[in-house]
C-alpha cells in the first residue's frame, strides 16, 4: 500500500474519531475534517464557569472487557478512559404507586427485581436473554450490514452460524410481539416500562422497535456488559481516540467545515470544497471519504451535478425522521437532592413523555464538590422547533425549561429557587452545535423495517464514499457508532487491498 493514499474523513463525533483512529493505526494517511473546535459531538462536552456538561451522552456501553470500546483501544494500544461502573444504571419512575424500578448491574438482583415490579414476565425476559446471547454472539463476530456485495455476504455468513437462523426469524416482529408470544401483552405496567427504555435506545416505543433490537438493548445495563460513568466526563472518550489517532500520524482539521463532495463521472477522486478556519475556501481531493455525518446531510452536501444518483437522494429522502432533543442543563447543591439520589433516573412527563435524568456523583469531576450537574433530555419534533420565528422560539425555550424544571422538582422533591445555573438546548441549538441537519439527534428508529439488514448500508453506491455513524448498523450511542466506524474501515480496507482489522475479542 502507498503511504500516499489518503482518506478523509469527516466529522470529529465518536463514530468519526474511531473510523479516523482505526485507519491511522494502519499506517494510512487520514485526514479528520470536524467543523467544530473541538471534537465529540454529540458525545462531547461543554463548559460553563465551574461546571462540565455532557452535550449529549451521559452513559457509555462497550468499556467492559470484550466490549467494543475496550477492543478498539485494546487495539490501538491505547489506555482506557477510567469510569464506574453504574448500579444501578438507571431508576425508572411509571408514575404509579408502586415503587420505581431499579436497573440492577447484578444479574441475578435485576431477576428478583423485575420479577417483583412485573410478576408473571419471566418467559417474556428469559426470551429477550436468549435472543441477546444469539445477537452478541453475532456482533462479536462482525458481520456486515446491509450486505451490498460479494464480500459483504462472506462476513455475515462468517458471523451467522445454523443455530443462529430460528433466531433470525424473529427479524419481522416487534417487541410487543415478543410479548404476545411470551403470553405478557397485558401487564400494562411493563409496556410503559418497555415504552420508556426502548424510546431511549431505538428513538420508537415498544410496538415498533425491532424485537431483535430491543431484546438487545434491555440487557445492556447487566454484567458482563454493564454501563458506565466516565471521571472528568464523555469528552474523555473522544480525547483518548483524537490521542490515538495523532500519535498514528493522522491529521485533525478542526474547525473546518465540508460544504460540497463532488464525484466527478470519470474521475477516480473525489472533491472535497471545505471552509477553513480563517474561513477561506479550499479544496482537497482523495479516493476514499468515511462519511460521519448524518446521511441527511448528503442531499446538501452533493447537490445535483455532484454524483449522487437520483435512486440514491430519493432513498435519502424517505429515510425516517430522527428525533429531536431538548436538554436542560443544570447545576444544583447536592444538599438539595434526595438523600442517596442516583445517577440516573426516567420519568414520565404527561407533556414531554420520557425524561432522561443524569446526576453527576461528587468528586467525578464535573461540578465543584457539594455540587452536582442535573442534565435532563426530552425528545421533541426537531422539524417544529426549526419553524419557529425569533420571538416564537425565546417563548417556548423559556415555557419549555420551566416545565422540566417543573417535573424534576415535584418529581425530585426540590425546592423551586434551589438551581445555581440552568439553560435549555433545543433542535436549533444541536444544529449550531454539531450542524447535524435540523437538529435531529440518534439514529433512524430500529422499527423492523428499518434495523439491522434493512437499514441504511456503509457501502454507499458511490465508490470510494462510506457511511458510519448512529444512522447505521448497529444504531445509536457511542458503542454502536464505533461498531460501524469499525464496519465501514473494514469495506474500505478490503476494496482498496490494504489489510485487515483483526479486533481480538
Ligand atoms: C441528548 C442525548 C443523549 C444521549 N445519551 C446517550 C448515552 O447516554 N449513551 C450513548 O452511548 N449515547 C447517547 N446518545 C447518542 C450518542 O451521543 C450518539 O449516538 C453518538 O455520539 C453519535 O456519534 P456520531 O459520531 O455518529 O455523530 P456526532 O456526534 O453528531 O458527530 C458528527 C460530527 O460531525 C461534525 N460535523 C457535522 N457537519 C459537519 C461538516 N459539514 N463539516 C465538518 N464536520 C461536521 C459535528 O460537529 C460532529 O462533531 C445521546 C444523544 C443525545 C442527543
Amino acid at each position: 500500500m502507498s503511504k500516499k493514499e489518503s482518506v478523509i474523513v469527516l466529522g470529529g463525533g465518536v463514530a468519526g474519531l474511531t473510523a479516523a483512529a482505526l485507519l491511522a493505526h494502519e499506517g494510512i494517511k487520514v485526514i479528520l475534517i470536524e467543523s467544530h473546535f473541538q471534537v465529540g459531538g454529540c458525545a462531547g462536552t461543554f463548559k460553563r464557569g465551574e461546571y462540565i456538561f455532557e452535550v449529549g451522552a451521559t452513559q457509555l456501553a462497550g468499556l467492559e472487557p470484550g466490549g467494543i470500546h475496550e477492543r478498539i483501544f485494546r487495539h490501538l494500544k491505547c489506555s482506557l478512559p477510567e469510569g464506574r461502573i453504574l448500579d444501578p444504571a438507571c431508576v425508572v419512575h411509571l408514575g404509579d404507586e408502586k415503587p420505581p424500578v431499579n436497573l440492577w448491574y447484578d444479574p441475578k438482583k435485576w431477576k428478583e427485581e423485575r420479577q417483583r415490579q412485573f410478576p408473571g414476565s419471566e418467559r417474556f425476559w428469559s426470551t429477550c436473554e436468549a435472543i441477546h446471547k444469539n445477537n452478541w454472539l453475532i456482533a462479536n463476530r462482525n458481520p456486515v450490514l446491509p450486505v451490498r456485495n460479494f464480500w459483504d455476504f462472506q462476513q455475515l455468513s462468517k458471523a451467522l452460524y445454523i443455530e443462529n437462523i430460528p433466531i433470525a426469524c424473529l427479524a419481522p416482529f416487534s417487541v410487543v410481539d415478543l410479548l404476545r408470544f411470551t403470553g405478557c401483552h397485558q401487564d400494562l405496567r411493563l409496556r410503559k416500562f418497555l415504552d420508556l427504555q426502548l424510546k431511549l435506545y431505538s428513538q420508537e416505543p415498544a410496538h415498533r422497535t425491532a424485537a431483535l433490537y430491543g431484546a438487545t438493548v434491555l440487557q445492556m445495563s447487566q454484567s458482563p456488559l454493564g454501563l458506565w460513568h466516565l471521571e472528568g466526563s464523555m469528552q474523555k472518550l473522544s480525547d483518548l481516540l483524537m490521542s490515538s489517532f495523532i500519535r498514528d500520524g493522522g491529521q485533525l482539521l478542526l474547525s473546518h467545515r465540508i460544504v460540497r463532495l463532488v464525484k466527478g463521472r470519470d474521475s477516480r477522486l473525489w472533491r472535497l470544497d471545505i471552509i477553513d478556519n480563517k474561513n477561506r475556501q479550499v479544496q482537497m481531493h482523495t479516493s476514499d471519504v468515511i462519511c460521519s455525518l448524518p446521511p441527511q446531510s448528503l442531499p446538501e452536501l452533493m447537490p445535483p451535478g455532484c454524483g449522487l444518483p437520483i435512486r440514491y437522494l430519493k432513498r435519502l429522502e424517505t429515510l425516517s425522521q430522527p428525533s429531536g432533543a431538548l436538554v436542560l442543563y443544570a447545576a444544583i447543591n447536592r444538599l438539595n437532592l434526595p438523600r442517596n439520589c442516583p445517577t440516573h433516573i426516567q420519568l414520565h412527563s404527561q407533556e414531554l413523555g420520557s425524561i432522561f435524568i443524569s446526576i453527576s456523583q461528587d468528586g467525578d469531576g464535573r461540578a465543584p464538590i457539594g455540587q452536582a450537574t442535573v442534565i435532563a433530555s426530552a425528545f421533541t419534533t426537531a422539524d417544529y422547533w426549526i419553524s419557529l420565528n425569533k420571538s416564537q422560539y425565546v417563548t417556548q425555550k423559556e415555557e419549555v425549561l420551566l416545565q422540566i424544571l417543573k417535573q424534576l422538582n415535584s418529581s425530585l422533591d426540590i425546592p423551586e429557587d434551589s438551581w445555581l445555573h440552568k439553560e435549555l438546548a433545543t433542535p436549533q441549538s444541536f444544529a449550531r452545535w454539531t450542524r447535524r441537519p435540523k437538529g435531529i439527534v440518534g439514529g433512524l428508529g430500529q422499527t423492523p423495517l428499518s434495523f439491522g439488514p434493512f437499514g441504511l448500508a456503509s457501502r454507499t453506491p458511490m465508490t470510494g464514499l462510506w457511511l458510519c455513524g448512529d444512522s447505521i448498523y448497529p444504531g445509536e450511542g457511542t458503542a454502536g457508532v464505533s461498531q460501524s466506524a469499525l464496519m465501514a474501515c473494514r469495506q474500505l480496507l478490503a476494496a482498496r487491498d490494504w489489510g485487515e482489522i483483526n479486533l481480538a475479542i
